[in-house]
């Protein structure tokens, strides 16, 4: 963006001298001169090519831009947006575009590198370390789905988060699959499943021609809500059968409250998938979120909050289980010297190259838990004025990641969440809305769902939720253009 400042050190008027412009163009490096009339009015644009047809025509120096024809230069309305200035800009192969009040003056200038950058929901985020562990990698020839990066990531991940025994995997939902099987789910099975969250959460139960049935979100922490689980439970008795697991999501950086939830389930004697995908680096009372479940499920997936552009890690104190799902991730092959086999298998381990990223990644996993808090705060205080927006909770037991800093806007203010993530992507912003709660899907539209028999906090939170852009590697110039331009449009 240009200050006004600089819109006056390149404006000239008829009276100017052709030695003038030039001598303004070469000293402000500008590349292109605003010829405006008396009342300040935007006439059009000059560039040196035009000063130079005029010296090739007869004029001297000395002569002035009086005589310059009146062409119809390229220009923008102040509420015009980003995506519609890119668009003229392309259109016309030009990479500046004065932007006009209604009275034709100039109030800034659009410079195409400026609004050509897209502002992203979360990208990968690379630290130094990453290439190193790749290159040893290519060095020593491991580049198979196992090797020595493969044995240093499980170890690190499981020493960072003090958990027993870990198994890497090709995703976060391999992970979650290989845990449901592990706790025996299969065909015919019911699954407990929060209903606020991706579709990789329900899909394994599916796999395993299980039934998932849908819990809803507390206002408190956007996660399972206890009370809707403690009534499903007593509804799942009532009717004689019980769940064979509860997949519990850790939403947007945040732990659910599994003090709670681990007493219905351990009242019930059914185990806990904590589906941490979205949790690493969180805590809940300080102890390392994904560390709760009887199995506990990373992901590495390339918006993550560490990436190693796709990948899980499955984690558990019990070692039994964690053999069994290297095991199972390997094609399941008994120890046998011919290819013998006794269980249906899978290919789901992590490769050694990815393992040697993620051991990079996890060395900064505490900086981009720091950066991510940050942009969280930012965005609070940007907005502290503004009621209407009303920030995910941080319950006092939670120490959130804020992976995605999530928040719902009041539909008072006129403007759906919907709309704001629209006019946003106008601006060549990408925000998105919070996850459709799984029981509104129409793939399992025919599951049950429970909430805590008053209202369904998840379909609120999906009506009115958004999910700004939360990237670690976001410059604080970004953040300005993000909360500038959401100011602007809930003006
Ligand atoms: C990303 C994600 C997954 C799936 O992880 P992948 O590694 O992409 O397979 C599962 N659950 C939740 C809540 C997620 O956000």
């Amino acid at each position: 963006m240009m200050v006004i400042k600089q819109i006056k050190n390149v404006t000239v008027r008829r009276s100017t001298t052709l030695r003038e412009a030039l001598s303004i163009l070469d000293s402000t490096g500008a590349g292109m001169l605003l010829l405006v009339s008396e009342t300040e009015a935007f006439e059009r644009t000059v560039t040196d090519g035009d000063l130079r047809r005029l010296i090739l025509a007869g004029m001297s120096l000395d002569d002035t831009l009086g005589s310059l024809s009146q062409i119809e230069s390229f220009v923008i309305y102040e509420a015009a947006t980003k995506r519609e200035a890119l668009n003229l800009m392309n259109q016309h192969a030009i990479n500046h575009l004065p932007v006009i009040d209604s009275a034709r003056r100039v109030v800034d200038i659009l410079d195409r590198k400026d609004i050509d950058e897209q502002i992203l929901l979360s990208t990968p985020h690379m630290g130094n370390a990453e290439l190193e562990f790749v290159e040893e990698a290519f060095r020593t020839n491991w580049i198979a789905p196992l090797g020595p990066n493969v044995d240093a990531f499980e170890r690190e991940l499981s020493d960072f988060v003090g958990v027993k025994h870990a198994a890497a995997l090709s995703s976060g939902t391999a992970a979650i699959h290989l845990a449901l099987r592990l706790v025996g789910v299969s065909r015919g099975d019911r699954v407990f499943c929060s209903s606020l969250t991706f579709a990789a959460s329900a899909n394994p139960i599916a796999y395993e021609g299980a039934e998932p049935v849908f819990i809803d979100s507390d206002d408190i922490s956007w996660n399972m809500s206890p009370v809707a689980l403690q009534r499903a439970f007593e509804a799942a008795r009532k009717e004689g059968w019980m769940p064979k697991a509860v997949v519990v999501v850790n939403l947007y950086g945040q732990s659910a409250d599994m003090d709670s939830l681990l007493d219905i389930c351990n009242a019930y004697h059914v185990p806990i998938v904590e589906d941490a995908a979205e949790s690493l680096g969180a805590y809940y009372k300080g102890r390392a979120s994904g560390t709760f479940g009887r199995l506990g499920v990373y992901s590495f997936n390339g918006n993550k909050i560490i990436t190693t552009s796709g990948g899980g890690m499955l984690l558990s104190d019990d070692k039994a289980l964690i053999d069994k799902a290297r095991f199972l991730a390997t094609q399941a092959r008994d120890s046998a010297l011919h290819y013998q086999h006794s269980e249906i298998g899978y290919n789901y381990r992590m490769s050694n190259i990815l393992a040697g990223v993620g051991r990079g990644q996890l060395r900064v996993l505490e900086e981009r838990v720091k950066s991510r808090r940050k942009i969280y705060d930012a965005y609070r205080a940007a907005f502290s004025d503004m009621p209407e927006i009303q920030w995910m909770p941080e319950p006092e037991w939670s120490y959130s990641t804020h992976w995605l800093t999530a928040c719902t806007i009041d539909p008072a203010v006129g403007l759906s969440s919907t709309d704001l993530i629209k006019r946003l992507a106008d601006e060549l912003i990408e925000a998105r809305p919070i996850w459709k709660p799984m029981h509104l899907q129409p793939v399992f539209s025919h599951c049950a769902y429970f909430n805590d028999g008053s209202e369904s906090v998840s379909d609120r939170l999906f009506q009115q939720g958004v999910c700004l852009p939360s990237g670690s590697n976001m410059t604080e110039g970004q953040i300005d253009r993000i909360v500038s331009t959401i100011r602007k449009i809930l003006r």
